[in-house]
């Protein structure tokens, strides 16, 4: 069970400003009062009643915190201590302020096959010591890929947001449908080449991209996880550790096309905002709906609750954090 201390989180942090927010609440700086040093805290809103929908269940935080506290990885966002309310659950970790990967590759005018790899061994590194913990992600996306401090000449990657995160048992067999929809377009067509693992690289995108990189996407893309390459695998595989001289030659040759990645962050970065106006406006309008009722109205406590779910949500917005198990 996870150590959660009941505590007031504010005697011992001072609460500074939001630094994000997320689906189940706020993530703002925080100052230890006797250390004086600089953490991050994630405010998770729980649940009020077991037929709430609004916030998360204390089961779904209590897993998050446990897989934190298993996971001490310099690739992973460490956890420091966990505060509890009636309210929230307070996880103060460590503090990660150089923003995005995305956002700092996006504002480089090229980048060569060698440079991300780099970035790219350090997401495998952290991934490869989730695994052998036998912890799954499933939420690897963007937004969820950080840099320590982005000023150091080659800046170190964190891991964050384990919200979706399992400890898989062996012989288990884990059917979800966690993730984050933004990704998986919902396009019928796109969708069918996902099941159907159909896909090419198309000439305007990859012509500046090494076969070796091709060749690392390929064994990826795979289907059937048996088959698929491992993170220890991808360490070996010989576009991120070259064999021969010639190889390594290819890669520092090759570069990423950053017309389409500024191109892609961008469309990224208007959806997730997109997104984020949508919620408050629902909420506002339900609050709204709120205040017009007397709090006597059996409605408007279920308005308190559940009511913002009832509505058809962009898919972006559908993000849960299921359990189910099979
Ligand atoms: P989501 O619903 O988007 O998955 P979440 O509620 O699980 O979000 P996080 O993804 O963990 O919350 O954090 C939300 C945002 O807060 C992040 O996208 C990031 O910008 C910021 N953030 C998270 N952790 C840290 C940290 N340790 N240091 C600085 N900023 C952070």
């Amino acid at each position: 069970m996870a150590q959660i201390k009941l505590q007031n989180v504010e005697d011992y942090y001072e609460i500074g400003e939001v630094l994000g927010s997320g689906h189940f609440g706020q993530v703002r700086a925080v100052l230890e009062r006797a250390s004086k040093v600089h953490w991050a805290g994630k405010f998770l809103k729980l649940r009020r009643s077991a037929s709430s929908r609004l916030g998360l269940e204390r089961k779904s935080v209590e897993r998050e915190v446990e897989i934190l506290q298993s996971l001490q990885h310099a690739n992973v966002m460490a956890l420091r201590d966990v505060f509890e309310s009636r309210a929230e659950v307070v996880l103060i970790v460590e503090l990660i302020s150089g923003g995005e990967l995305f956002d700092f590759i996006a504002e480089k005018e090229s980048l060569s096959e060698e440079e991300a790899i780099e970035f790219l061994k350090q997401i495998l590194m952290g991934v490869g010591f989730m695994h052998t913990k036998n912890i799954a992600h499933f939420d690897l996306k963007p937004e969820n890929i950080m840099l320590a401090d982005k000023t150091m000449p080659h800046p170190h990657i964190k891991i964050i947001d384990f919200g979706l995160a399992h400890c898989l048992k062996q012989g288990e067999e884990y059917r979800s449908l966690s993730g984050t929809p933004q990704y998986i377009d919902n396009d019928e067509e796109t969708l069918k080449n996902i099941v159907g693992m159909i896909y090419e690289f198309e000439e305007n995108y990859f012509t500046q991209t090494s076969t070796m990189a091709k060749d690392f996407i390929e064994k990826l893309l795979v289907k059937d996880p048996i088959e698929r390459m491992t993170a220890d695998e991808c360490l070996v595989h010989p576009w991120i550790k070259p064999l021969t001289r010639k190889q390594a030659d290819n890669r520092s040759r090759s570069s990423i096309n950053m017309k389409s990645f500024k191109k892609f962050n961008a469309k990224r970065k208007w959806k997730m905002s997109y997104n984020m106006v949508w919620a408050c406006n629902r909420l506002f309008r339900l609050q709204l709906q709120c205040k017009s009722r007397s709090p006597e109205d059996p409605e408007l406590r279920q308005c308190e609750s559940d009511q913002e779910d009832t509505e058809t949500k962009p898919a972006s917005l559908i993000r849960r954090r299921l359990s189910s198990s099979s």
